[in-house]
C-alpha cells in the first residue's frame, strides 16, 4: 500500500460520525508507538489488535511498511557510527509532573504504555520540537534479555520509548505518515543494585493491569528520570516503528547511558503482565533489521581510532572537498616525479648494459682457458 493510500485509511479512521468511537476512544487504541491498526483488525473490540510477536515475520502482509528499507530496530555497530558535532545534547521540557495530575497506565496486550500530557516536549537536540504522546517498554523474560535495539551485537535487558511528534503538525495520527513526524527516544535498562525510584512509579502499578486492555490511573512523576541523565551522548538515525505500521516516520535517539532496575524490579517487569490469549507477555521485542547503506551518527567521538567525523554541510564542507582535490594533486605530481625517476633510472641501466657488453665479451674471450686447453 502506497503512504498516500495508508493516509487515506487513517483519515477515514479519523473521519468523524465513526460509530461509539470518540476520538479519545480511538487514541487510547493500541497505542504501542501509537499505532493504529486499519479497521479490520478491529473486530475483537477496542483494545485488541491482531498482530503478534510470533508473527513479526508476517507483518508485512497486512503492513507492507514493514517489509521497507528503513526499519526498526537496527544494531548499533559502534565502529561505524560517524561523529557528528551537530549532534546538541538533547532538552526536554515539562517532564517533572505534579503528583496530583493522574497518568494513564495501560497493558495493551503488546506492552505497558504511560500515556503522557503533551506539555511534555523534547526542545533541544532535534531541528524541531517534538511533544510526548507515550512511553512504553519492550523487555526479554527470564532467562533472556530483551532491548530491541543493540549494541556491537550485544542485547540488554530491556528497552524505554518515549515518542513524541512534531509540532508541525496538530496531532500523533497526522504526524506519523511523514517522514518528519516522529522522535522516540530509546534507552537500555539493565539490572543494577539498587531499586530504581523513577521505574517504580510505573512497576509498582503492573499488578493491577495484569490482563490485556486493563488499565490504571498512576500520579505524575519526574519522567525525566526514567531516562539517562546524560543526555548529551547518543546514537541518531532515521528508522521506523518497530511494531506495525512500521511506518518508517521516526528520527531515533538512543541514548549512550543506561538505566539500572534493580534484580527485583526486571522480574516484576518480565513476569507480571499476561497478553490476549493469557499467556505470559514476554520478548515483547523486534528483531534488528538491515541498515540498507543508513549511516548511525553519534554524538561524541566513540573512539578515536575507528570514529569517522561526518562531514558537515556549509564552508568546513568546501574545505573537506578543497581537501580531496590537494590530495589527489598531490598523487599525481608523486605518481609523474616516481615515472620519471624510473624511466631515468632504465635509460641509465641500459646505457651500462651497452657499455658492459665488450667486456662480458672480454670475459669469454680469456686467452688462457684457451692455453689451458691446450
Ligand atoms: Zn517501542
Amino acid at each position: 500500500m502506497s503512504r498516500a493510500a495508508l493516509l487515506v485509511s487513517l483519515l477515514l479512521l479519523a473521519a468523524p460520525g465513526r460509530p461509539g468511537a470518540g476520538s479519545d476512544q480511538d487514541q487510547d487504541h493500541d497505542q504501542e508507538h501509537g499505532s493504529k491498526d486499519p479497521p479490520h483488525s478491529q473486530e475483537k473490540g477496542p483494545g485488541h489488535s491482531h498482530w503478534s510477536y510470533e508473527d513479526r515475520e508476517h507483518w508485512y502482509v497486512d503492513y507492507p511498511d514493514c517489509a521497507g528499507t528503513m526499519q526498526s530496530p537496527i544494531n548499533i555497530d559502534i565502529t561505524k557510527t560517524i561523529f557528528s558535532p551537530q549532534l546538541r545534547p538533547i532538552q526536554l521540557s515539562g517532564y517533572s509532573l505534579p503528583a496530583n495530575q493522574k497518568l494513564k497506565l495501560r497493558n495493551n496486550g503488546h506492552t505497558v504504555l504511560l500515556e503522557l500530557p503533551d506539555s511534555l516536549a523534547i526542545t533541544g537536540g532535534y531541528a524541531q520540537q517534538y511533544r510526548a504522546v507515550q512511553l512504553h517498554l519492550h523487555w526479554g523474560s527470564l532467562s533472556g534479555h530483551g532491548s530491541e535495539h543493540t549494541v556491537n551485537g550485544h542485547r540488554f535487558a530491556a528497552e524505554i520509548h518515549v515518542v513524541h511528534y512534531n509540532t508541525r503538525y496538530d496531532s500523533f495520527k497526522e504526524a506519523m505518515v511523514h517522514p518528519d513526524g516522529l522522535a522516540v527516544l530509546g534507552a537500555f535498562l539493565e539490572v543494577g543494585p539498587r531499586e530504581n525510584p523513577y521505574y517504580q512509579e510505573i512497576l509498582g502499578h503492573l499488578y493491577k493491569i495484569q490482563e490485556e486492555g486493563e488499565e490504571v490511573l498512576v500520579p505524575g512523576f519526574n519522567i525525566a528520570g526514567l531516562l539517562p541523565a546524560n543526555l548529551k551522548l547518543y546514537f541518531h538515525y532515521n528508522g521506523s516503528l518497530t511494531t506495525p505500521p512500521c511506518y518508517q516516520t521516526v528520527k531515533w535517539t538512543v541514548f549512550n547511558q543506561t538505566m539500572l532496575l534493580s534484580h527485583d524490579q526486571m522480574s516484576i517487569l518480565v513476569k507480571t503482565l499476561r497478553n490476549d490469549d493469557g499467556k505470559p507477555l514476554q520478548k515483547n521485542y523486534r528483531l534488528v533489521q538491515d541498515l540498507h547503506g543508513r549511516r548511525v551518527l553519534a554524538s561524541f567521538q566513540t573512539t578515536l581510532v575507528s570514529a569517522r567525523q561526518l562531514p558537515s554541510e556549509g564552508p568546513s564542507s568546501s574545505s573537506f572537498h578543497a581537501g580531496d582535490v590537494l590530495a589527489v594533486l598531490f598523487g599525481v605530481l608523486f605518481a609523474i616525479t616516481a615515472m620519471a625517476f624510473l624511466l631515468y633510472i632504465y635509460k641509465h641501466r641500459s646505457q651500462n648494459t651497452r657499455l658492459e657488453s665488450p667486456t662480458k665479451s672480454k670475459v669469454i674471450y680469456t686467452a688462457a682457458s684457451t692455453e689451458n686447453t691446450v
